[in-house]
């Protein structure tokens, strides 16, 4: 499977970084896939195909937000 990830998404990895933590932020794409550790900030680049293999969850960064009532409507 694919992974569809963008700088600013949030992943959870399978296994927890040495200091406990699960998230990391992407900080860059390419044929190696630049995190950073959430808790730690500890930088790794891993290739794409072992990302895929390791990542349990992706969190967009970028949220839709729900539409109560009125939706904001800008411009003409
Ligand atoms: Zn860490």
């Amino acid at each position: 499977m694919a992974l569809d990830l963008k700088v600013g998404d949030v992943v959870r990895m399978k296994k927890a970084h040495p200091c406990g933590n699960h998230l990391w932020l992407v900080t860059r794409l390419g044929a190696d896939i630049g995190i950073t550790c959430q808790q730690c900030h500890r930088r790794l680049m891993l290739a794409r195909s072992l990302m895929e293999r390791r990542v349990k969850e992706v969190i967009p960064r970028t949220r839709e937000p729900l539409d109560f009532g009125d939706a904001v409507t800008s411009g003409s």
